[in-house]
């Protein structure tokens, strides 16, 4: 069998080592647009932040993926599907026949449509490129404004303070990372982060990008331009459905898959972040992975069915320690607050008909596996006071 997987992120690579394990003959090719072998993307922080080296980042190097069935090719880009033909064709004009396809395009990272845009030195934060472009602009110093100050945000605004750039972040809300703290909470972090240096412009719009060959500044609502050489844009990603859209396949704002990770046509298969499963989307790299073996399994004729679990997510900046889980929006839950301001430390459950549905701790995240437990078992909570306290308090009592 003639299994083709089109992208060579963390799900499309997972996928493809799968399905090559357990798929008797299968002739497995891994197409990858990046020009890069399979990487760990989720690691671009610390590369950034100059913690680990390109090649650490290598998750499957190229003798790893021969020995293990895969055909893999770097920098070839699928342009089009021919479902009734059962062909793939990459850009530059090859055909690629298949019996299966696995469609792992992951997503992209929205760039807001301003004047000035388009000017060198604006980048988005997604992948490798991005990075090694990042590296090169802070090697000659000066001003960086990341526009975003969600958690890739200020991911990218520490990593570029840590290469000695002046940070400046602009934020539409009133605090840093919104969604996931509060006013409080946001204000301790706003803090922490000013003194490594990251000033912060919120809540406040981006009304254009200015310069004239390169990127020089950024002009915010009240009318102030922040000197930039550098702009990074982290304000969402969106997923890359273009390929399957044109090929007819149903598309709402993922690929459509049911349980097993098939699409609308049975020969097509989709995992990772460019998927919509019963209307969700995905965003983080554990659910990606995990469809990816739901898809391997099912290619090997295995009843496999993928169950979301609840997301969590931490903050990847040295010395600031911040995680959420769960459904963390204030609007449909109802919050439990621990605050301990001298320590800089604060917790945040939501509450859902007297279930733990999510948590946000800050300053302290070593009771992010003992609330994950609970939020995953729909743990009714008897005492809100002992459940706030945390795991040393329920192996005290
Ligand atoms: C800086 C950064 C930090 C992150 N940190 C975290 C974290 O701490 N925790 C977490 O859980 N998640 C994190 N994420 C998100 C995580 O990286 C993604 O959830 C994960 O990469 C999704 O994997 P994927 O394989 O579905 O998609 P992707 O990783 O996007 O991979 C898709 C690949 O397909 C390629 N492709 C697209 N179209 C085509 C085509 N037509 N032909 C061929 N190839 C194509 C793309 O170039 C890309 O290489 C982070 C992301 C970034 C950018």
């Amino acid at each position: 069998m003639k299994v083709v997987v089109v992208g060579a992120g963390p799900a499309g690579t997972r996928c493809a080592v799968q399905v090559a394990r357990r798929v008797p003959g299968a002739e497995v090719t891994l197409l990858g647009a990046e020009l890069a072998l399979p990487y760990d993307r989720v690691a671009l922080s610390r590369l950034l932040a100059g913690e680990v080296e390109v090649g650490d980042l290598i998750t499957h190097p190229i003798l790893a993926l021969e020995a293990a069935g895969i055909r893999f090719r770097a920098g070839v880009a699928v342009a089009a599907l021919d479902r009734a033909a059962q062909v793939v064709e990459t850009t530059k004009g090859e055909r690629i026949g298949y019996d299966r396809l696995v469609l792992a395009t992951g997503s992209a990272a929205v760039r807001l449509p301003l004047p000035g845009a388009e000017l060198p030195g604006v980048l988005a934060y997604r992948d490798l490129g991005d990075v090694r472009a990042m590296l090169r602009l802070a090697a000659e110093g000066g001003h960086a404004v990341v526009i975003g100050g969600g958690l890739l945000g200020l991911e990218a605004a520490t990593g570029l303070a840590a290469r000695g750039m002046k940070v400046t972040v602009v934020h539409a809300m009133g605090w840093p990372m919104d969604r996931q703290l509060d006013p409080e909470a946001g204000a301790l972090l706003t803090a922490r982060l000013g003194r490594r240096g990251i000033r912060f412009v919120m809540p406040a719009a981006t009304v254009a990008l200015e310069g004239e060959r390169h990127v020089q500044g950024v002009r915010v609502d009240d009318g102030r331009v922040l000197p930039a050489s550098l702009v990074v844009m982290s304000v969402g990603i969106r997923p890359h459905v273009a390929l399957a859209r044109a090929a007819g396949l149903q598309v709402a704002r993922g690929v459509v898959v049911d349980d097993a990770m098939r699409s609308s046509d049975p020969a097509i298969y989709a995992v990772g972040e460019c998927t919509e499963h019963k209307g969700r989307l995905i965003g983080l790299v554990k659910p990606a992975l995990e469809q990816a073996e739901v898809a391997a399994a099912a290619l090997a004729g295995d009843a496999a069915c993928w169950q979301p679990v609840p997301d969590q997510a931490a903050l990847k900046v040295s010395g600031t320690a911040v995680w959420s889980a769960g459904e963390i929006s204030a609007e449909t839950a109802e919050a439990i607050i621990l605050r301990d301001e001298d320590a800089e430390e604060y917790r945040r459950l939501f509450l859902r008909d007297g279930r733990l549905v999510g948590a946000v701790l800050y300053g302290d995240t070593a009771d992010a596996g003992y609330y994950m437990r609970l939020i995953a078992e729909q743990h009714v909570v008897e005492s809100r006071a002992e459940l706030v306290l945390g795991s040393s308090f329920e192996a005290a009592a």
